[in-house]
């Protein structure tokens, strides 16, 4: 496996490579990121080309009050578990590489970045959008691999390529999950023991909701029950909504897509699952 520190090393690792099929994560890699890479090499392997890895803990994409200081970052754990997942190239940016001073362009999305996610991290989408964008342009990946689990932020992502004319297909990726249920996530590991007992119920309740709707019991009241039901087990639910599955715009119609982010002790567990 190669590894890019740099735009120009990165430029002629990619032309030396072919068509790429393009991975973008935060690190702290897991099961999940690696069944990403493992379907880009099936992408990489149908165009002829090579799987590309970035690793950038986003600086943009984080708030004033949130975590970025204290995200997982484990770079050799990372590049020896890509490698291992038959990984091409690793792109390893700097923030300086990324945003050089004087840096002053940024990517709006609107529509689904709009609520959710993009309403309890407000510029979240905004950096994610501008990095996902320079990380397509940085490596003319031909296909992107995104993960389900993160529903709103691969609509944001489908919506800029589509807008934007970008010559990358988004591809997404259905979320894995441990054997209790819990989507994984690089932030999972902060979880104490009692918490990590409990986490599963997030995904217990979406299934438990989309049962509700499959019966007949209307939108409103299967996920007021839910809510409460989570926050009596210690949950501070953020939301738990039916929404269209691409616009993220709330819906009582199936099919949707049940989304939730709730929050245990200061740990925020993000997750959705189709309905209907
Ligand atoms: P992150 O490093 O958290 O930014 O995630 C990088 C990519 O991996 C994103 O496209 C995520 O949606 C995806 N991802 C994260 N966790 C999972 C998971 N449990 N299953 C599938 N994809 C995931």
């Amino acid at each position: 496996m190669r590894i890019a520190r740099d735009l120009p090393t990165l430029r002629a690792e990619a032309a030396r490579l072919g068509p790429l099929a393009l991975v973008p994560t935060m690190g702290a890699l897991h099961a999940g990121h690696l069944a990403l890479v493992a379907a880009a090499r099936r992408e990489a392997a149908a165009m002829g080309g090579a799987v590309a890895a970035s690793i950038f803990v986003n600086p943009l994409q984080f708030g004033p009050q949130e975590d970025l200081a204290r995200y997982p970052r484990d770079e050799a754990g990372d590049l020896a578990a890509l490698e291992a997942a038959g990984c091409d190239l690793a792109w390893l940016p700097g923030v300086e590489a990324m945003y050089p001073p004087g840096h002053g362009t940024a990517i709006e999305v609107a529509g689904p970045s709009e609520g959710w996610e993009g309403a309890a991290r407000p510029g979240h989408f905004r950096g994610v959008a501008t990095v996902c964008a320079k990380l397509f342009l940085q490596t003319g990946a031909r296909v992107a691999l995104f993960g389900e689990k993160d529903w709103q932020q691969l609509q944001v992502v489908r919506r800029m390529a589509r807008d934007l004319d970008l010559p990358v297909r988004i591809i997404g990726y259905p979320t894995v999950r441990e054997a209790d249920g819990l989507a994984m996530s690089s932030r999972n590991r902060f979880l104490s023991g009692e918490e990590r007992a409990k986490a599963s119920a997030l995904h217990a309740a979406l299934q438990g909701v989309a049962q509700a709707l499959a019966a007949g019991v209307p939108a409103t009241a299967a996920l007021a029950e839910m809510r409460s039901g989570l926050a009596a087990q210690g949950f501070a639910v953020d939301y738990l909504a039916l929404v269209e599955p691409e616009t993220l715009r709330e819906t009582a119609a199936l099919p949707g897509r049940l989304i939730a982010a709730a929050r245990l002790g200061t740990v925020r567990l993000l997750d959705n699952i189709a309905a209907g």
